[in-house]
């Protein structure tokens, strides 16, 4: 079962997939935690990447759409949450050619509905760890050990380029105008799901699971 979860950043993919992977076994694929490995590396990609993601704007499609590929040849029999992918139409078509090459099925396409104002204070909030890529909050979930990553016991504890406050601006525009036309697309291929993305890990956790289990039956 492949399933698709999207949303604004900051809606909350990244820690709505871990979940996922922890309790139902799913393989994660974020384009985002992919590039931030690639400049971790410091490959060519990696850098390549870089220049686009500190500003807040979209890795060119050809980059992305390979990279997804590479990944999904090596290992097709598996669970999928793709998080961050595809981020436009341009994309979300690759993915439906890559899948039907690959003799893959999208089953849904979970869309995390969160306003506007809640993202703004999640984004701005959020630290990361440069190590692991734990997520923080300062305003509620800080490590016990200041700078001490909590799941990894490194660190450091940053702030991501693209969360400050000019980045964050830009992505949201960038989210406006590439992404949110995916919710009309998985619309009218029958496999949207919207899920109320404004209450807690455990309560949203909650529902896409069941949905993800009805889809199952
Ligand atoms: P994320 O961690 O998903 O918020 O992604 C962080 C950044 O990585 C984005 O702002 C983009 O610069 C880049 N990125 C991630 N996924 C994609 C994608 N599917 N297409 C283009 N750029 C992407």
């Amino acid at each position: 079962m492949n399933i698709l979860l999207f949303g604004p950043p900051g809606s909350g993919k990244g820690t709505q997939s871990a979940l996922l992977v922890e309790d139902l076994g799913f393989t994660h694929i974020s384009t985002g935690n992919m590039f931030r490995q690639h400049i971790h590396n410091g490959t060519d990609l990696g850098k390549k990447a870089k220049e686009y993601m500190d500003e807040g704007l979209l890795v060119p499609d050809e980059l992305t759409i390979a990279m997804v590929r590479r990944e999904l040849e090596e290992q097709r029999e598996l669970d999928f949450i793709f998080d961050g992918f595809p981020r436009n139409v341009a994309q979300a078509q690759a993915f439906e050619q890559l899948l039907a090459e690959l003799e893959m099925n999208l089953d849904s396409a979970i869309f995390l509905d969160v306003p506007v104002d809640v993202i703004v204070e999640r984004l701005s909030g959020r630290r990361v760890c440069k190590n692991c890529g734990a997520v923080y909050h300062i305003a509620n979930h800080m490590p016990h050990e200041e700078g001490v990553c909590e799941n990894c016991g490194t660190g450091p504890i940053y702030q991501r380029e693209d969360d400050k406050p000019e980045a964050i601006k830009t992505r949201l525009k960038v989210y406006d105008e590439n992404t949110a036309p995916l919710r009309e697309l998985y619309e009218r291929n029958g496999r949207l799901v919207v899920i109320d993305g404004d209450a807690d890990e455990a309560t949203v956790y909650r529902k896409i699971k069941s949905q993800i289990q009805t889809k199952k039956m």
